[in-house]
């Protein structure tokens, strides 16, 4: 017999998981169907987590090794890569087993196995021992999330050739590591491997790294990797990788033609990723995909079948996993006959090297190019007395706002906490904050958020610690 379902969601990702707990909980029979064989997509088994689980490993390894500057004096500091990676593996378990207890208290049944269309209402479950069963589901919610994207006619093998994926499990410290593409992905795993020993070379096709980010930060940014001794090799495109005895052969041209070759143990390619519909077989449920091959979906994540919908990484939008759960959540809502809803203008963005580098709402190159008047705030954290205090003080807090109405447009911040401090920033701009509305909050001294609020008061020319 066919088991029937009022919800059922292809994909156990940020997006996904989170979607199906919400329809559960909002009295809908839900099902959600994973092929990894554990919950938690990208994000919690091959992204988000382990990666920053190794960010912050890295990074304390980088601060003990220099602590006799702070007059703190230890001992030889070793690596123990191997006891790192585990602990890394074990953050990664505690989570998705985590996920799938929220899965048991809230009934969401999970189908462990690969889902594919085989009508509007019917999926087909294969798994891992090759075992079928259909089931029926009033409404789809495809969550199937994204893979990483090679260069042409080269393929991962996670060994000489990395993804994400194998630059998150490399066995011994490469003497030597290219990173192609000088973005998220880049710059967090480069950072890694960086602080672990590795010479580091970013070769990044474009004139600024992490494209799209306000160009002060992205500069203030470059400034500061290169300093921890990260190399950048811009305006260089890619054209070939050879494996050899050592490694690898990266073959480059510049924007003035001219070929260098890198050589290299490790290389990762970190050009950024697809959406993911492979053998979902769309096809049999008459879905549309657009000209990038992600799942095509109006304002309500309504695909061209009216009970399908689909959210997170295999739609447009900024491949980010709070992206994904808030679209999860939505949809749900919607399905649910609520007004479920995402505001795409405040989304902000993190990267988690050190500093961390945050971001919100609009760029001073887009306030431009829309020729919207604004006004900008900005104030150092040389200035702020606790980044001070803890020796911790590179980068800075830009606020920007409306010129006529004080409305915060948009806020970059590189620096300690970054990725924390941006949540203040986001909630003032769901509020339809001014910047004299951050600048008039008490914040607590001495805090890292105090340089928040002295660049909204620099917004007016009126910080006081500057
Ligand atoms: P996914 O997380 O990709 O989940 C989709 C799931 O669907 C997968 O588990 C897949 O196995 C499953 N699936 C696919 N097809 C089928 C099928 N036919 N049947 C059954 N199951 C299927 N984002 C952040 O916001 N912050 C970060 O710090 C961050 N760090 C990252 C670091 C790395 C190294 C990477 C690679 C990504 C990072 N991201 C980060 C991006 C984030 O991981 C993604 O945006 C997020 O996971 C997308 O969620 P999703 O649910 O749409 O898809
Ligand atoms: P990305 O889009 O962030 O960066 C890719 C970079 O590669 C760009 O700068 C691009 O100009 C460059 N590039 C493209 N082709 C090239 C070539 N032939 N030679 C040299 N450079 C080239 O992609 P990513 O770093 O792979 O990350 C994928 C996505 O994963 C991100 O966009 C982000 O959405 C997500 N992610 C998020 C986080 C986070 O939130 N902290 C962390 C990791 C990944």
């Amino acid at each position: 017999m066919v088991e029937k379902f009022q919800a059922v969601v292809i994909g156990g990702g940020p997006g996904g998981y989170v979607c199906a707990i919400r329809l559960s909980q909002l009295g809908l029979k839900t099902a959600c169907i994973e092929s990894r064989g554990s919950l938690g997509g990208t994000c919690l088994n091959v992204g988000c987590i382990p990666s920053k689980s190794l960010l912050n490993l890295s990074e304390e390894f980088h601060k003990v090794k220099h602590l006799s500057n702070k007059g703190i004096e230890v001992g030889e500091v070793k690596l123990n890569l191997n006891k790192m990676m585990k602990n890394k593996d074990k953050a990664v378990t505690v989570l998705t087993k985590g996920v799938e207890f929220l899965f048991k208290k809230n009934k969401v049944t999970y189908f462990k196995g690969h889902g594919s269309f085989k009508s509007k209402n019917e999926i087909l479950i294969n798994d891992k021992d090759n075992k079928k069963t259909t089931i029926f589901a009033e409404n789809i919610v495809i969550a199937t999330g994204s893979v990483p994207v090679s260069l042409p006619g080269i393929n991962f093998d996670e060994k000489v050739i990395l993804s994400s994926t194998g630059a998150l499990k490399i066995e011994n410290v490469p003497k030597k590591m290219i990173v192609v593409g000088g973005g998220y992905i880049g710059l967090e795993m480069g950072s890694v491997w960086s602080r672990l020993g590795s010479e580091v070379h970013v070769v990044e096709f474009l004139e600024n790294i992490t494209p799209g980010m306000d160009k002060e930060i992205s500069n203030e940014f470059m400034k500061i990797l290169k300093k921890q001794g990260i190399k950048f090799h811009m305006q260089h495109k890619v054209e070939g990788i050879k494996k050899n005895d050592f490694g690898a052969i990266v073959s480059t041209t510049d924007k003035d033609g001219n070929k260098k070759d890198f050589d290299s143990d490790v290389v990762l390619i970190s050009v950024g990723r697809k959406p993911n519909t492979e053998g979902l077989h769309v096809e049999a449920a008459g879905i549309d995909l657009d000209e990038k091959q992600r799942v095509k979906t109006d304002k309500n994540f309504k695909t061209n079948q009216s009970n399908i919908y689909a959210i997170g990484d295999v739609i447009v939008g900024p491949m980010l996993a709070h992206k994904a759960e808030d679209e999860g959540i939505a949809v749900a809502e919607n399905i649910a006959g609520q007004s479920g809803h995402v505001n795409y203008d405040i989304i902000p963005g993190v990267i988690y090297t050190t500093p961390e580098v945050a971001a919100i709402g609009k760029t001073e190159e887009q306030l431009k190019e829309k020729n919207i008047d604004y006004k900008i705030g900005k104030f150092s954290f040389m200035a702020n007395s606790r980044a001070k205090a803890i020796d911790d003080a590179e980068g800075f807090v830009k606020i920007l706002a409306d010129a006529k109405t004080d409305k915060v447009l948009g806020a970059h911040l590189i620096g300690p906490h970054a990725g924390e401090l941006i949540g203040e920033i986001g909630i003032a701009m769901e509020f339809g904050a001014s910047s004299e509305d951050i600048a008039r909050t008490c914040h607590a001294h001495p805090t890292f958020s105090e340089a928040v609020k002295e660049a909204a008061l620099s917004v007016d020319k009126r910080a006081i610690h500057s």
